[in-house]
């Protein structure tokens, strides 16, 4: 990987897996392998594809689900598209089901129309690689979900996980609304970004509120073999698996990691937003907290493709003001953010 601009990471960071590996899982140790050969096809597949013809049938998203036969064919087979009654292959319904949920969050909570808020198709690939690959992915460039079907011991299927497939859309609509970088803050902001809208697509489907919910990340996928209960907490990042490395404050926060280690930490330090985002959503609702940050991620003044914590927090301060001033937020909603930013160690007084 030469290149950190777009988000090449799988759900399963390849930190994550290293870490599995070292501790003599061979499951993990072939997955990275495995991910090292799906870079390479998705980099022969960008040159020969003419993506752009083929996003919108209309302005309302279709969703068109692929079983790729336990290959590393995009697009191989066509199973169900928009409309089609269930099919035969149950991964296939529950990723139609579930791209249709993360969608319906969309256009009923954020107010957005499908990934680029012009309609966009939904194109996800289930069965993807060889039948046991644990990783899923949003691939930005081919506009396209992939989904491993894990190997049953380390992680179970992920497609069958609302949280995947609504972090990975998630990863498409930062592609569409900032492109943050994929690396330090401005890449952790991109992660923490997928995991709020994961967690809240998440409580929608299960009808829970900030308060019932489990604020877990990944918890539906983690197999038998697999050292803890999910692979992050917003609640308490750093608590979800034995070596879990998140961190829930920005003291914590090292500008020094060099970028081979989890992209200067994309995934350690997303800890620090998800925990403000926790707690704003406590008091103010998971669903309006969402909105507004949401709302905040259009500010591409403040929050541009380098962008930090501090300035996402100024973006959020500004969101939650004209927000708060329409009626659309508790009139609390100002100091409520500026609290749980203080308590995670960002703040818009202290020069970082
Ligand atoms: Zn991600």
């Amino acid at each position: 990987m030469s290149e950190h601009s777009e988000h090449k990471e799988g759900f399963i960071p390849r930190y994550v897996l290293k870490q599995m590996a070292e501790r003599g899982n061979e499951e993990a140790e072939k997955t990275l392998i495995q991910m090292i050969k799906i870079e390479e096809k998705v980099e022969k597949e960008k040159k020969k594809t003419q993506v752009t013809n083929l996003l919108h049938s209309g302005n309302v998203a279709e969703r068109l689900i692929y079983d790729s036969e336990n290959t590393d064919e995009f697009k191989r087979k066509l199973i169900r598209k928009e409309g089609d009654p269930p099919v035969h292959d149950e991964v296939v319904n529950i990723t139609y089901d579930f791209c249709g949920k993360t969608l319906e969050y969309f256009k009923s909570k954020l107010k957005r129309n499908s990934i680029d808020n012009l309609g966009m198709d939904v194109i996800a690939n289930v069965h993807y690689f060889d039948g046991e690959l644990n990783n899923a992915f949003y691939f930005p460039e081919l506009r396209q979900l992939a989904f491993g079907d894990g190997d049953g011991v380390l992680f179970k299927n992920f497609a069958r996980s609302i949280d995947v497939v609504a972090h990975e859309l998630g990863h498409a609509v930062t592609h569409h609304v900032n492109q943050l970088k994929y690396e330090r803050q401005s890449g952790a902001l991109n992660e923490h970004f997928s995991d709020v809208i994961g967690t809240a697509v998440q409580q929608f489907v299960k009808g829970q509120t900030a308060d019932t919910a489990d604020w877990l990340i990944g918890d539906e996928i983690v197999g038998p073999n697999f050292p803890g209960k999910a692979l992050r907490s917003m609640k308490a990042p750093g608590t979800a698996y034995n070596g879990d490395k998140q961190v829930a404050h920005f003291n914590d926060f090292d500008p020094n990691l060099p970028l081979a280690d989890d992209d200067g930490g994309v995934h350690y330090y997303s800890g620090i937003p998800n925990k403000a985002f926790y707690l704003t959503a406590m008091k103010i609702g998971t669903d309006k907290a969402a909105f507004l940050w949401y709302t905040a991620w259009h500010n591409r003044r403040i929050i541009h493709r380098h962008a930090t914590f501090k300035e996402a927090l100024k973006a959020i301060l500004e969101s939650a003001e004209t927000l708060v001033n329409r009626g659309e937020l508790p009139r609390e909603t100002v100091s409520f953010v500026k609290n749980a930013f203080e308590e995670v160690g960002v703040s818009t007084l202290v020069p970082v």
